[in-house]
């Protein structure tokens, strides 16, 4: 099948030609039919099945007889609004937008909070048809009336269990409040919970019900393993299995923010080149850190959930649980960054017996076991075949090589100039002393501030 196929105009052919894509994918294939015939649609879909053109090649092909060059912003009212849970993800979508629809004349902008909002009011004044927001923020700018919403004809929420997980609830429910009763709405989401259900039911008319993958299944080109190790020797193993597995691209979970940069800075002092990305970091830091990884300056990156939701990178092959998270949903999205683009991709976690619960939740999810493998498994052979006493102990015992003088110090500064030699100090900011400590294991869903520590309006 080709894009011809699905009734897309010339100018999205054209550009998708541009991107370089030959062929719809599943997604794509079964969305747009049905968004081209304005239907609502509850999608399910994880990142990397091509659900971001799947929603905006038919949402552009709608808003077409729109597309006008005038300058008056009365002639630019929005048509179209899309909802991402964090900024990196709407930054992504609104490159797409911009992409797919660069040979129309329709125009779009993208707004979220943790950046001065005077640059977001001046083009919204301005009017876009098509405004790719996160909810606190577009809120923030309705306050200040810098946008109306009156005229949108196409709604879109994108990662919607992900922005009922972060409490989005109260602002979407806002959100929806202030849009035409009559439109049409799209709700992709990678998992379904009865939260999600019901949000659909309220608002979603007789939705075409789309799903890729089967209900929360990750990418079958994954492949799962688990390394039984305790707490303590984790970071040890890491550094290893990088090493010994000579990963150039590996993405790290840890579940809360203030750890990040100390496992990175760790990882680091071990001679590895590593950043971490969070929700502390500035816009720019947190942009710096995603391009050095992307493009290949950096070996590791150490993320949040929250932080690394819609990171998109083609072809990850390893995404590392340095900690599993506290709901087995999260690890699907974790994983979902890898096996992407039909290429194999590997989800390593490192569990310690504290875990095990979060495991079992895990692996009822996925409806299987993942094959257990031993710390030892990952020593190199010309160490496995020292005798014991010399092999290098995998935790930070101290180390028992006699008069070997000790190591010379590795760098300390990471790719993006981060000096990790500095002494390490944990944020005071109020949300992260509200964190519970990283060993409480909780049974309910996670808070936002459990996640990677956010609160109120800014919390994008
Ligand atoms: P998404 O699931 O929207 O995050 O997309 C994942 C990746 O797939 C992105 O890097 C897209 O550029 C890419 N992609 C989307 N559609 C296609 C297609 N039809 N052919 C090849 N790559 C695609």
């Amino acid at each position: 099948m080709s894009f011809a196929d699905l009734n897309l105009i010339p100018e999205l052919q054209r550009a998708v030609a541009d991107e370089g894509y030959t062929e719809p994918t599943p997604i794509q294939a079964k969305a747009i039919p049905a968004v081209l015939e304005r239907r609502d649609i509850m999608g399910c879909a994880q990142t990397g099945t091509g659900k971001t053109a799947g929603f905006t090649l038919p949402m552009l092909q709608l808003l077409a007889p729109y597309a006008n060059s005038s300058p008056s912003p009365a002639r630019h009212p929005v048509r179209a609004l899309v909802l991402t849970p964090t900024r990196e993800l709407a930054a992504q979508v609104s490159d797409s937008v911009k992409a797919y629809g660069k040979f129309m004349k329709l125009r779009a902008t993208v707004v979220y909070g943790g950046v001065d909002m005077q640059p977001q009011t001046k083009a919204l004044r301005e009017g876009v048809e098509i405004l790719v927001a996160t909810p606190g923020r577009l809120l923030d700018h309705v306050q200040q009336k810098s946008v109306a919403l009156g005229q949108v004809e196409i709604l879109i929420l994108d990662e919607a269990d992900r922005m009922l997980d972060m409490g989005f609830l109260p602002d979407i429910r806002r959100i929806l409040s202030l849009l035409p009763a009559q439109r049409q709405s799209l709700l992709f989401s990678a998992t379904f919970s009865d939260e999600i259900k019901k949000l659909a039911n309220q608002m979603l008319r007789n939705p075409t019900l789309i799903e890729v993958a089967r209900r929360n299944a990750p990418a079958d080109l994954v492949k799962h393993q688990v390394y039984d190790v305790p707490a303590l020797r984790k970071r040890a193993l890491l550094a290893r299995l990088i090493r010994s597995r000579d990963m150039k691209q590996v993405l790290v979970f840890l579940r809360m923010k203030r750890d990040c940069n100390k496992l990175a800075r760790e990882l680091v002092r071990d001679g590895i080149n590593a950043t971490a990305i969070h929700s502390d970091r500035t816009q720019a830091e947190r942009e710096q850190a995603l391009a050095d990884f992307k493009e290949g300056r950096c070996t590791v990156l150490v993320a949040t959930d929250i932080a690394a939701r819609g990171i998109d990178i083609e072809e990850l092959p390893f995404v590392i649980n340095y900690e599993l998270p506290y709901t087995p949903e999260d690890y699907v999205h974790r994983i979902g960054r890898t096996g992407r683009a039909g290429m194999p991709g590997e989800a390593i976690s490192l569990v310690c017996p504290d875990e095990h619960r979060l495991l079992a939740d895990i692996e009822k999810l996925l409806k299987r076991a993942i094959p257990r493998e031993t710390a030892e498994d990952t020593e190199d052979r010309p160490r496995r075949s020292r005798p014991a006493e010399e092999r290098e102990p995998l935790d930070e015992a101290p180390k028992r090589h006699g008069s070997t003088p000790p190591p010379a110090p590795r760098p300390m500064i990471a790719a993006d100039g981060f000096d990790f030699s500095k002494p390490y100090e944990p944020s005071t900011a109020a949300t992260e002393r509200a964190a519970p400590p990283p060993s409480r294991l909780r049974s309910t869903r996670p808070t936002a501030a459990l996640l990677g520590g956010l609160s109120g309006k800014d919390k994008k």
